[in-house]
């Protein structure tokens, strides 16, 4: 399989007709590239930014069906996203696991109301991987959760969801799609949409962001999967088309493991405000999260709002014997959710439907809004059947439910390469043969030198953000120690990459800029008014 930058530029600049050319390379256009390749389709994916960079590296990392979907009766949209989470666990076991959650209960009537309700959630899942749901006793509580504040605890309820690692998932989307012939590209911009005289949709124009070269592209259906910027898009097709999205953000914090001690996530059903909080372990830390704050406008790099911080630290505190306070936070980030814009805006961000809509122009343009990344597969599947229904594509079947995601195939690993799954052999065999490979880019973390340099050659990271907040997730984990890698990172790339001193100092300059956002040490930190709607 080539997955190389250079290697599908030129082939940018030699193949200029496409069956499909897809806008934006997070979850939705990814799931979407690997479902046309395996179909059979000339495919190209063009990503303005690095894969996963926008919304798909934030989220809170859940395979999930949606419990609180289902209370707010969205039935359809669970049964849906429960079948996605047993076939993501199936294709992805190298990135998804089976996570333990305990809702914690104060009051008989609560925790029947949980049980009934996860007990469906189960019945929804029919004959899935993941088990049941179970009551708890306090004590049976406590000891799964020993960070969990005892006072009036009655008993919880435990049920069952997936974990994953998102940005991995994502690059390892993009290498399936590859190894089904698709072209991807990370750092290439469409700046504008081409349309036959007759104002039908026909192909784009896109600039390379390191160079600036310029590419007029071809296809017969050009699909539209750029999250909360699929209005900037649609504006190149109409100018004056209506917003299909209302963005939707939310925050998250990381902290040390001593807050939230075992293996077990918790999850807060109601907080004091109607809101949906967890708090699940992650790669050694604890990632508590999330917020549903609507705002004006979109960002690649979104900041938490200091409201959204103090929620997540008050409700957390309320909850664990360790309060966490804002120099407990090791790293915090923000996503924004691309929904579904209602017709009118009397509706509040957390009522707006998390299911996916597939809409057509009137040019031919699909674009595709809202849904999760659980269900990236399912929302890949009815985009193409749309366009093969309008006939923009010859009829071809869709194979991505049996179909395997890169890493995935061999043996599985586990250790400090596990989440690079049947790639890891192929690492440490580079390793073994590079003399200087082994050694850690910083002394006490844990990043090889060979491991960058398989980041560069074989996953397509350009930045010393790539390597740092996608391909590994230490920004988003431990943004201080993020912060001490980057200058031996920016040594390795430049060598690899034939980089100069003036791309070591700028490469710097803008990753400890965002080390420090994700410090939460910025300036307007304490000064926002932001109302922050409940939801999750
Ligand atoms: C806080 C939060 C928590 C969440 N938690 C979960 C969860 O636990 N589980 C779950 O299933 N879902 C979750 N979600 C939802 C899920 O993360 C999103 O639905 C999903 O990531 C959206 O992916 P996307 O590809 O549509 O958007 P994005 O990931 O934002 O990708 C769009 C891409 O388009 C690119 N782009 C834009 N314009 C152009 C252009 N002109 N040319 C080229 N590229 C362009 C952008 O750079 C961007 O990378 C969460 C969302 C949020 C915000």
């Amino acid at each position: 399989m080539v997955f190389s930058r250079a290697v599908f530029l030129k082939e940018l600049a030699r193949q200029q007709t496409w069956d499909v050319i897809i806008i934006g390379g997070g979850a939705t256009g990814l799931g979407i590239a690997v479902d046309a390749a395996s179909r059979g389709y000339r495919t190209l994916l063009l990503e303005q930014s690095d894969f996963a960079k926008g919304t798909s590296s934030r989220s809170t990392k859940l395979v999930h069906g949606g419990v609180r979907y289902l209370a707010q009766g969205n039935v359809s949209l669970v049964y849906e996203a429960l079948h996605e989470r047993d076939l993501l666990l199936k294709n992805a076991p190298h990135l998804v696991h089976d996570q333990e959650f305990i809702i914690p209960c104060y009051h008989w009537f609560s925790k029947l109301f949980y049980l009934v309700g996860l007990t469906f959630y189960d019945l929804l899942a029919g004959r899935s991987a993941f088990p049941k749901s179970t009551s708890l006793n306090a004590a049976q509580v406590s000891q799964a959760i020993p960070g969990l504040s005892t006072a009036k605890l009655i008993g919880g309820v435990s049920y069952r969801d997936g974990q994953f690692n998102d940005s991995r998932l994502a690059i390892n989307l993009a290498q399936t799609a590859a190894e089904h012939g698709a072209v991807l590209l990370n750092y290439v911009k469409v700046c504008a949409l081409e349309k036959t005289a007759a104002g039908v949709m026909s192909g784009v124009l896109a600039e390379d962001m390191e160079t600036g070269q310029r590419y007029q592209l071809l296809a017969t259906t050009i699909i539209n999967a750029t999250g909360v910027f699929v209005d900037e898009v649609l504006k190149m097709d109409v100018p004056n088309a209506r917003p299909l999205v209302k963005p939707s953000q939310g925050a998250h914090v990381v902290l040390d493991q001593s807050f939230l001690q075992g293996n077990v996530a918790l999850m807060i059903p109601k907080t004091t405000d109607g809101r949906v909080l967890f708090a699940v372990p992650w790669h050694g830390k604890v990632l508590v999260g999330t917020t549903d704050t609507p705002v004006d406008g979109q960002a690649l790099e979104p900041k938490p709002l200091a409201v959204e911080i103090d929620f997540i630290l008050k409700t957390a505190g309320q909850y664990l014997v360790k309060k966490p306070v804002l120099e407990d936070v090791l790293s915090s980030f923000a996503g924004l959710r691309p929904l579904a814009a209602p017709s009118d805006d009397k509706h509040a961000t957390k009522e707006i439907s998390r299911s996916h809509k597939v809409i057509v122009s009137d040019s031919g343009l699909i674009t595709i809004i809202g849904g999760k990344w659980t269900t990236y597969r399912k929302m890949a599947e009815d985009t193409l059947d749309r366009a093969i229904r309008l006939k923009q594509l010859r009829p071809s079947d869709c194979v991505t439910e049996g179909l395997r995601i890169h890493g995935s195939v061999g043996g599985y690993e586990t250790g400090d390469f596990a989440p690079y799954g049947s790639d890891a052999s192929k690492i440490r065999a580079m390793i073994q043969a590079r003399p200087g490979f082994e050694h850690p880019v910083y002394s006490g973390l844990p990043m090889l030198v060979g491991e960058v340099v398989w980041m560069l050659r074989e996953e397509m990271a350009r930045t010393v953000e790539d390597v740092l907040a996608r391909r590994s997730r230490l920004l988003f984990i431990d943004a201080a120690a993020a912060g001490k890698l980057a200058p031996g990172i920016a040594q390795i790339m430049a060598s690899e990459l034939g980089r100069d001193t003036n791309w070591i100092e700028e490469q710097l300059r803008s990753f400890g800029l965002l080390v420090q956002q994700y410090l939460l040490r910025y300036e307007e930190k304490k000064d926002e008014s932001v109302p922050v709607e409940p939801g999750n």
